[in-house]
């Protein structure tokens, strides 16, 4: 019952940039805007030194002054930052001594402080307490952080400097570390146009800021048909077939919504999936996924097509200008799988027969539908319907049977129980620290047998307006040893419904696996063992970063968890033991679905930036590229171009989007080293595990990581079984 264990969620930390752009580059990258009435602020200003720009204060090395951020300050808090970090670099850049690594590479890393502390808190506000008032900001700040990106990478003197420095016999005394630091920054000035001649200099800052103001405006134009776009349910027989859980969130999205006595289905995931899956009602079934692929796509002024195209274009060129071929080609350079053609490669391994397992599951699901006489014929609408129907048939499995057992603090207990079985964490809640929400709750994480202090963990779970969907991964401060012995910060985030007050809160057995995976992210971040900041924790290539958060989601099914956390929330009993054999024997099930609407999204992607400069329309090129893949009919792409916000509202999964099938490569294979060792808590494999994978970030290949871990590259079979699909063809 893993239909979606290809979860999609973003970490707010991107294969590493430069030590200095890293907060900006990814931070602002995967910001998004909700779009909304604005109303400009000139609020007072408090006098005296910005809190946001301030030294962290308090216990555990300091820590972020959520509760003394006002709007008005984000934004002379980030002009002052950047003035700042762009004086520090010019020091460093106009340095007489001879260019070395510790006055350059490392002064680098030494340097931008402020700046990472601002934009810390500036994008934590970006997605989770977003207001008209702050967007406003996002506005204006958006380009000028992509300019200030491009003054540090193209200052001449600084790229010569390092430049130096990569060229220096001298690098090969310095540590491995030492030596990839260096690598990485040479690389990514070359990378980001360092070399280019002054006017490709120009032109090349003129194409990043014109693309932050087109992604700013991709982001607000899907978030405004996702907050004003729902469908209304007025009587109750269109409440037919729905839980009662999707029928309450809909009455409490009406009451939000301000119309009583009627029910609201947000044109959000996590409102249009259940509905799908549950309402007895195929007319609303067809309106509600046609409001919902349809976003951004509705010829209005919310229309993302000609964004898209101009997107497409200013990118094609920009790759051109840094002599790439293709943007897919720039952006995959420094990925694991170095070219699209490898990206490729294996997406196309997968793609036939995950399309022969979705005709077999149309079959089964067309027999249902004929046995129940519904003479239809299955469409885009009624998949996730039949599915749930062929499911219970078949393995005897309803998800609401299981949704009872599965209370969201006694799975957060779980996750820090197989963290102190697997890394010998502990956790303590703290009440010392300041928080942005009262819904958000901080841990202190020591180690169990030394009591040494490891970081702290901040858990956001809820929904709540200004907090963009989905689930995911920050860092707001990294482990390092460079800027003295610093601990590191890290939060899951993600949007679980409340329940009612007093009430434990009840999870699907899909909110469960977001839980365990996004706390892989925050492991990856905790386990870090560091002496770069750059090269900390999460700070690995894009197509690997989802590999710790994607192994730990297998740990959820083992019997130790499962018996002692998935506990109901009424009798305190564990889960029955055939229930489980129920979910395991399922666990295969409707992979196809899950498989195909990813990998299309995944596939046009690449397709789209491997075109070259010529104009597109995404409308055209998107239907035809789906024709001559065999799309199923059945199925539509997870993600439709005009809401692609994965690939549109940022460079960060552009031509990157193919990361989450490669990562899974790597954790089917990876967990199979447990399986093939004394199980799922062999400490020997657990300890190989950290040492090889979760410490190390990026400072060492993540390919020879790997190879350290398993004692061979990674083999796609344990994908393939994983999904039940064939051998591959
Ligand atoms: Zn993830």
């Amino acid at each position: 019952m893993r239909e979606l264990s290809l979860r999609t969620c973003v970490v707010l930390i991107a294969t590493a940039v430069s030590g200095l752009l890293i907060a900006i580059t990814v931070k602002n990258a995967e910001m998004k805007a909700v779009a909304g009435p604005v109303s400009s602020s000139e609020a007072r200003l408090v006098t005296g030194p910005n809190p946001l720009s301030s030294i962290w204060e308090g216990p555990y090395g300091g820590v972020p002054p959520f509760d003394r951020v006002q709007i008005p300050l984000f934004k002379p808090a980030l002009e002052a930052a950047m003035a700042e970090n762009l004086s520090e670099v010019d020091r460093i850049a106009k340095d007489p001594a001879p260019p070395t690594f510790e006055n350059t590479i490392e002064g680098l890393e030494k340097t931008g402080r402020t700046l990472d502390r601002v934009t810390t808190i500036y994008g934590v506000w970006a997605a989770t307490m977003n207001s008209p008032d702050f967007q406003v900001v996002q506005r204006e700040m958006a380009p000028r952080l992509a300019a200030f990106d491009d003054q540090i990478t193209q200052n001449e003197p600084l790229f010569k400097r390092i430049e130096t420095v990569y060229n220096s016999p001298q690098k090969q005394k310095l540590t491995p570390e030492q030596q990839r630091l260096t690598w990485l920054y040479y690389t990514n000035f070359v990378r980001s146009g360092a070399r280019l001649d002054p006017k490709s200099k120009a032109r090349l800052s003129e194409i990043n800021q014109k693309l932050a103001g087109l992604y700013t405006r991709f982001s607000q134009n899907v978030l405004y048909e996702e907050d004003n776009q729902f469908l209304v349910l007025k009587h109750d027989q269109d409440l037919a077939g729905l839980p009662q859980s999707v029928r309450d969130s809909a009455a409490a999205a009406a009451t939000t919504k301000k119309m009583p006595g009627v029910w609201v289905i947000m044109n959000t995931r996590s409102s249009i999936d259940p509905f799908l899956t549950y309402s007895d009602r195929r007319d609303l079934r067809e309106q509600a996924w046609k409001m919902f692929v349809n976003r951004g796509d509705n010829g209005d002024e919310h229309d993302n097509n000609a964004i898209v195209s101009e997107i497409l274009q200013l990118r094609a060129e920009r790759a051109k200008l840094l002599g790439y071929p293709t943007h897919a080609h720039w952006r995959l350079e420094n990925a694991m799988a170095k070219t699209p053609e490898r990206a490729m490669e294996l997406m196309e391994a997968v793609w036939k027969p995950a399309v022969a397992r979705v005709h077999q599951e149309v079959a089964d699901m067309q027999a249902l539908a004929d046995k129940e006489g519904a003479h239809i014929k299955i469409e885009p609408w009624d998949y996730r319907y039949y599915a749930e129907k062929v499911r219970k048939a078949r393995f005897d499995l309803d998800q609401n049977e299981v949704k009872p057992y599965l209370q969201l603090e006694k799975l957060r207990e779980g996750i820090f129980w197989v963290a102190g079985e697997l890394f010998g964490f502990e956790f303590t809640p703290v009440t010392n620290v300041p928080v942005y929400h009262p819904d958000v709750r901080v841990w202190e994480v020591t180690d169990k047998a030394t009591k040494r202090h490891i970081g702290l963990w901040f858990f956001d779970p809820f929904a709540r307006a200004g907090k963009r969907s989905g689930a995911w991964m920050n860092s707001y401060r990294n482990q390092e040893r460079v800027n003295g012995v610093i601990t590191t910060i890290v939060s899951n985030n993600a949007n679980f419904v409340k329940g009612k007050p007093g009430e434990p809160v009840l999870m699907s057995w899909d909110d469960a696996v977001t839980m365990f995976h996004e706390f892989g992210h925050a492991l990856h971040g905790l386990n870090s063992n560091v002496t770069y900041p750059s090269l900390s924790g999460t700070a690995v290539p894009r197509d690997y970063v989802e590999f710790p958060s994607q192994l730990m989601e297998h740990w959820l099914l083992t019997p130790e968890v499962l018996q002692r956390f998935a506990v109901h929330y009424q009798t305190g009993k564990p889960i029955p033991q055939s229930l489980v054999e129920r979910i395991q024997r399922s666990a295969t099930f409707n992979q196809g679905f899950a498989t195909v609407e990813y990998l299309a999204s995944a596939l046009v992607d690449m397709k789209l930036h491997l075109a070259g400069d010529k104009k597109i329309d995404p409308e055209a090129f998107e239907r035809e590229t789906l024709k001559q893949l065999g799309m199923p009919e059945e199925i539509a792409m997870r993600h439709r171009i005009p809401h692609f916000s994965h690939v549109f509202a940022s460079d960060a999964y552009s031509a990157g989007y193919y990361s989450y099938l490669w990562s899974d490569v790597i954790t089917a294979d990876a967990y199979g080293a447990f399986v093939e060792g004394g199980g799922p808590y062999d400490r020997k494999v657990a300890e190989r595990l950290r040492k090889y994978i979760f410490s190390v970030g990026n400072t060492v290949d993540p390919a020879e990581a790997y190879r350290e871990f398993r004692g061979r590259d990674p083999k796609i079979e344990a994908l393939m079984k994983k999904r039940g699909f064939a051998a591959v063809q």
